[in-house]
């Protein structure tokens, strides 16, 4: 370097390549046959010298006409570049750089040429990087926003399924040992899904796997009614521990930095399925009785006070029923209170299939129920205590190589049929129905 800028230092050196050139160039002719009459005079080498410099110079016009105006192009397109980082970061806002104003036609096949394309490519790949940045701040905002576990899962699926551009996905998650379908979107909420062994797979083996279908195979339209090409299972995985899967389904195949984008955004979700997982925990031990994992008694009794608000204000009728298990005690005596204990959750469990959605079950004391049925009359009320009484009467505990079977006795009431100026008469009408029941010699519904 003689200037510090490349192309004086060009002209310089092509300058005095020039002087050479113009001083060799008269004996260069004398060697031809010129006559040295011609060639050794002051004027023709000093024309020489001076056709030499003319050409240095037209040379180094050359080189900064075509050469220096791609390299200032690149120069400006990098400063634009930096503009548009800078004003990002202060706004947070997306970059945006397919457009033709952050790009570099490349028009040679040369080290200039791949300067440009090299730095075409850093740019697409640079706005790639911004987008997925961009996105998990979204995401990140988005389910964070979010305790409320279903809730939080469908705006985690619906961002998921827009960034990696696919056609569908669904979050299956495990609860109690159960899988369940808690999100769907686009994917029909198949139960038969869970029994796939590729989902117990990705369960145990914590890998993403997928599924390419070929063209010739079409799906029959009980999952999806589109065709897809791919099928991704992403395990959601917090501290080792596999908490579910996301399935995401795209009628084009998903390229590795999709792959990786999903994962990044997976972690994220991961951290989040796990906070709403242990609040739902919360919510349901604060509101749930730990035996039967069904409401509480103070907890029950809040949604009585609502479903009776409700129904006041509504004009509609509510169903309440009281059901105690008759000669629990010697259940207990005969068997010991372990066996008792199973005996409540079995009644729990056929409870929730004589009930209808919607209806509310409590343990409401130590081997006592309640159920609140909304907008149900007394004449409902009455067929579905029945039907629950029938139910627990035909249903048994297996205790070794016995079947041990209780029965209930029910006391119903129902608003407005049966009046009550307020919701403590509810209870203590249903009450009294049941004292009567277990007087007139149990297992019958009042
Ligand atoms: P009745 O037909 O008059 O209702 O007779 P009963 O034996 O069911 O009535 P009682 O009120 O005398 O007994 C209720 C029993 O329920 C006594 C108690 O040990 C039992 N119990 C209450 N809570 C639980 C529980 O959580 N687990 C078990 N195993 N037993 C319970
Ligand atoms: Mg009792
Ligand atoms: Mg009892």
């Amino acid at each position: 370097m003689i200037t510090k800028k490349v192309f004086w230092d060009l002209c310089i050196y092509m300058i005095i390549l020039g002087i050479i050139v113009g001083l060799i160039f008269p004996f260069y002719a004398l060697m031809l046959g010129t006559p040295s009459s011609h060639v050794l005079k002051p004027f023709f080498i000093l024309s020489s010298v001076a056709a030499g410099i003319f050409v240095g110079f037209f040379n180094y016009f050359l080189a900064k006409r075509i050469v220096g105006k791609r390299i200032k192009v690149l120069a400006m397109k990098m400063n634009r570049i930096k503009e548009i980082i800078s004003e990002r970061n202060e706004s947070a806002a997306n970059i945006d750089c397919e457009d033709a104003s952050c790009r570099i036609v490349v028009d040679s096949d040369d080290e200039l040429g791949e300067a440009a394309s090299s730095f075409n490519a850093l740019v697409a790949s640079l706005s790639v990087s911004y987008k997925t940045e961009n996105s998990l701040k979204v995401f990140n905002k988005t389910i964070s926003s979010r305790l409320e576990l279903n809730l939080m899962c469908d705006a985690a699926l619906n961002q998921i399924v827009d960034h990696s551009q696919s056609a569908g996905g669904l979050i299956i998650i495990e609860q109690n040992g159960e899988l369940e379908i808690i999100s769907h979107r686009g994917i029909k909420e198949n139960k038969e899904l869970l029994k796939h062994e590729i989902i117990w797979r990705v369960l145990r083996k914590m890998e993403i796997e997928s599924i390419r279908l070929p063209e010739d195979i079409k799906i029959d339209g009980i999952l999806v009614s589109y065709q897809p090409k791919e099928i991704l299972f992403v395990p959601i995985i917090y501290k080792e521990l596999c908490l579910g899967i996301i399935l995401l389904a795209s009628t084009s195949y998903y390229n590795e930095q999709m792959k990786s984008d999903i994962q990044l955004l997976n972690s994220s979700f991961s951290l989040a399925l796990k906070n709403a997982l242990s609040y739902n925990q919360l919510q349901e031990l604060a509101a749930n009785d730990p035996l039967t994992n069904i409401f509480n008694r103070r907890f029950g009794l809040m949604r009585l006070s609502e479903e009776y608000a409700r129904s006041l204000r509504n004009n509609s009728p509510i169903g309440v029923f009281i059901a105690d298990i008759d000669f629990f005690k010697s259940v207990n005596d005969t068997y010991g209170h372990t066996v008792g204990d199973r005996v409540l959750i079995q009644i729990t469990r056929t409870a929730k299939q004589a009930l209808r959605e919607g209806d509310i079950f409590i343990r409401y004391g130590g081997e006592e129920f309640m159920a609140i049925l909304p907008g149900a009359s007394y004449k409902d009320t009455q067929l579905v205590a029945e039907k629950f009484r029938r139910m627990v009467q035909e249903s048994s505990v297996q205790h070794l190589d016995q079947e041990i079977k209780v029965t209930i006795s029910i006391g119903i009431t129902s608003f407005p049929e049966n009046d009550a100026s307020k919701m403590e008469e509810i209870i203590e009408k249903a009450d009294q129905a049941l004292y009567r029941a277990k007087d007139s010699g149990r297992n019958c519904v009042i």
